[in-house]
C-alpha cells in the first residue's frame, strides 16, 4: 500500500518532488521543538494548488494523514510527523504572485519567507508587520497558521491582523477561497478562525496579505538597568507614558553574556546590565526625537545605568541581530534549548520573570530570559541536554511550572509559538470541558475523518495521531 501511496503521489507531482527514502525523511522527523518525533511515509513537495488538492485528495481516499509544512521552525511540534502520514511541504511554492501598493496589498503562495516579502514590498515603502525572529526562512504559511508575532507585533499586532484572505485545500481536496481583498466581508470571519489553526484545517495555499507603511524614521535605543525589577517596571512605565514603542525586547543577563560569547552574534550588550532593553521609537523625525527624550526620561528614573542609541542604520541592525540571535547563540550553552512562549500581563512581568529565576535554581538548570516585553510575552530558554533522560524530564518540568505560572498570572501557556503537541496537556488549564468540545466539535465540521494534522491543539483528538514525545511530556507541575 505505501509504495502505492509513493507511486501515486509521484504521478500527481513527479518523482522530483516526493522525498519516501529512510535517510531524507530524518531531515523531517521533527520541526523546531525537537521533543516530540514522527516517521513520515512521504514528503511532498507541490508547486501549485492544483497538485496540493490531488495529494490531499488522494490521502483522504487512502485514510493516510496529512501534515502541513513550510519551513519548520515552529517550536512547538506542530509540523512534527504522525507516523505514517503525508507531509505536504510548501518549500516550491514561494512565488509572491503581486504586490499591490496603491491597495497595500500582496498575494503570495505560503511558502515566501516572512522576510522576502517585506523586503519585496521596501521599495514600495511598505513592510510585512509581523516579524518573528525565525523571519529569513520561516513561511507566510507557517506564519499564519501560528498566528505569529514577532518584536513588531507590539506596534503592529499578530498575523492575524494582517491577513485578509486565504485560499485553502479542505481536507479532502477541496478549495475554498476565505476573506478577500477588502475589509468587513459579510457572514462569519473564517479567515479568522483559519489564522492560527495550526494547520487543524486545510492547507493553505495562497494568502491576500494587509502591508503596512514604513515609518519615515526609526530609533534604536539599547536601555541597561540593574535589575529585572527596575527593567520591567520601565517597560510598563513607557506604555503607560503613552509612548508607543514598535518593539519593546528585553534580554536578560544570561541571554546577554550569551549572545556576546559568540564571535557571530556579539552585539556590544552591556555585560553588567541585569536586564536590557531594545527599544525602537518611529515616526516622524520630529516624533521619534519627542519619544527618545521622553524614553530615556522614563529609564533614567527607574535607575537605567546607560542608554545608548544605535547610531546608523547599520549599529542599528547590529544591535537587532544580537537580539534576534538569541536562540542561535543559546545553542552553545547545552545541545537543546527549550523555547516558552508564555504571556503575561506587563504588569504581572517583575513577578512571573523572578519566578523563572527561583525554577531555574530549583531544577539546577540555565534559564535564558529574552523576550517580547512590551507584550508581556515570555519567552524563558531552558537549556538542557537531550541525550539525558533526566536533565530533559527536569527541563520539561520546569517548563510546565513556569507556563502554569503565567496562566495564574492571567496569562496564556502561549502567546505566538502555538500549542502543537507540546501544550497539549496544558489546554485544559485555559479552556473548560464544554470550550475544548467546542474546539473539536469544529474541527469535526470541517475536516470530519480527522485526517489533518491529528494529534495537535486539540487534546481530545490525541489518540487519533501516533505523532510521539521522544520523552514523555509532563501534564502538571509538580
Ligand atoms: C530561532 C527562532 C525564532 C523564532 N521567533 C519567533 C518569533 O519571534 N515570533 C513567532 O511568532 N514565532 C517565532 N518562532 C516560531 C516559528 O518560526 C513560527 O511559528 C513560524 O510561524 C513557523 O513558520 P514555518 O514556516 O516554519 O512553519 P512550520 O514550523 O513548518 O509549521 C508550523 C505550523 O503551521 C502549519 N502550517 C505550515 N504551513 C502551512 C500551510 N501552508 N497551511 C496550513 N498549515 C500550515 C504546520 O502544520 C504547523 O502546525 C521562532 C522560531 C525559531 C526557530
Amino acid at each position: 500500500m505505501s509504495d502505492r501511496l509513493v507511486a501515486a503521489l509521484s504521478a500527481i507531482v513527479g518523482p522530483d518532488a516526493v522525498v519516501a527514502d529512510r535517510a531524507s525523511l530524518t531531515t523531517y522527523e521533527s520541526d523546531a521543538f525537537g521533543l516530540v518525533r514522527g516517521d513520515a511515509r512521504a514528503v511532498v513537495l507541490p508547486r501549485s494548488t492544483d497538485e496540493v488538492s490531488r495529494v490531499v485528495a488522494l490521502c483522504h481516499r487512502e485514510h493516510v494523514p496529512v501534515v502541513p509544512r513550510g519551513a519548520g521552525t515552529g517550536l512547538s511540534g506542530g509540523a512534527a510527523p504522525v507516523d505514517g502520514g503525508v507531509i505536504v511541504e510548501t518549500a516550491r511554492m514561494k512565488r509572491i504572485l503581486s504586490i499591490d501598493a496603491a491597495a497595500r496589498l500582496a498575494v503570495v503562495q505560503p511558502g515566501v519567507a516572512n522576510a522576502v516579502l517585506s523586503a519585496a514590498a521596501r521599495p514600495h515603502g511598505l513592510v510585512f508587520g509581523p516579524d518573528p525572529s525565525s523571519g529569513a526562512v520561516c513561511t507566510l504559511g507557517g506564519n499564519a497558521a501560528e498566528n505569529a508575532g514577532g518584536p513588531h507585533a507590539l506596534k503592529h499586532g499578530l498575523t492575524t491582523q494582517h491577513v485578509l484572505g486565504l485560499e485553502v485545500v479542505l481536507a479532502n481536496g477541496e478549495v475554498v477561497n476565505l476573506g478577500g481583498a477588502v475589509d468587513g466581508m459579510p457572514g462569519y470571519d473564517l479567515v479568522g478562525l483559519f489564522v492560527g489553526s495550526e494547520g487543524l484545517l486545510g492547507v493553505t495555499t495562497a494568502l491576500t496579505v494587509r502591508l503596512s507603511p514604513l515609518a519615515p524614521e526609526t530609533r534604536t535605543l539599547l536601555v541597561a538597568f540593574p535589575s529585572l525589577v527596575a527593567g520591567c517596571e520601565a517597560v510598563g512605565d513607557l506604555i503607560e507614558a503613552g509612548l508607543e514603542p514598535s518593539a519593546l525586547e528585553a534580554l536578560d543577563r544570561g541571554t546577554i553574556a550569551t549572545i556576546e560569547a559568540s564571535a557571530e552574534y556579539a552585539a556590544g550588550y552591556p555585560l553588567d546590565a541585569e536586564l536590557a532593553l531594545l527599544v525602537d521609537l518611529d515616526g516622524t523625525a520630529v516624533e521619534v526625537e519627542r519619544a527618545v527624550a521622553e524614553a530615556s526620561r522614563i529609564c533614567r528614573a527607574r535607575g537605567a545605568t546607560e542608554i545608548r542609541e544605535g547610531a546608523d542604520e547599520s549599529s542599528r541592525r547590529k544591535l537587532w541581530k544580537g537580539r534576534k540571535s538569541a536562540f542561535g547563540a543559546m545553542g552553545r550553552l547545552r545541545g537543546d534549548v527549550y523555547v516558552l512562549d508564555g504571556t503575561v500581563p506587563r504588569s504581572a512581568l517583575p513577578r512571573v520573570l523572578a519566578f523563572t529565576v527561583d525554577v531555574a535554581a530549583r531544577y539546577g538548570l540555565t534559564i535564558c530570559n529574552v523576550f517580547h516585553a512590551g507584550d508581556g510575552n515570555l519567552h524563558p530558554n531552558i537549556s538542557f541536554d537531550g541525550r539525558d533522560p533526566d536533565m530533559t524530564r527536569r527541563a520539561l518540568a520546569a517548563g510546565a511550572e513556569i507556563l502554569r505560572a503565567c496562566v495564574d498570572a492571567g496569562g496564556s501557556i502561549t502567546g505566538e509559538h502555538g500549542v502543537g503537541v507540546e501544550k497539549l496537556s496544558f489546554m485544559h488549564w485555559m479552556f473548560g470541558e464544554r470550550e475544548l468540545a467546542e474546539m473539536e466539535a469544529l474541527k469535526r465540521l470541517v475536516d470530519p475523518s480527522l485526517s489533518l494534522n491529528p494529534g495537535k491543539l486539540i487534546p481530545s483528538t490525541k489518540g487519533c495521531a501516533e505523532a510521539k514525545g521522544k520523552h514523555d511530556l509532563v501534564g502538571e507541575p509538580r
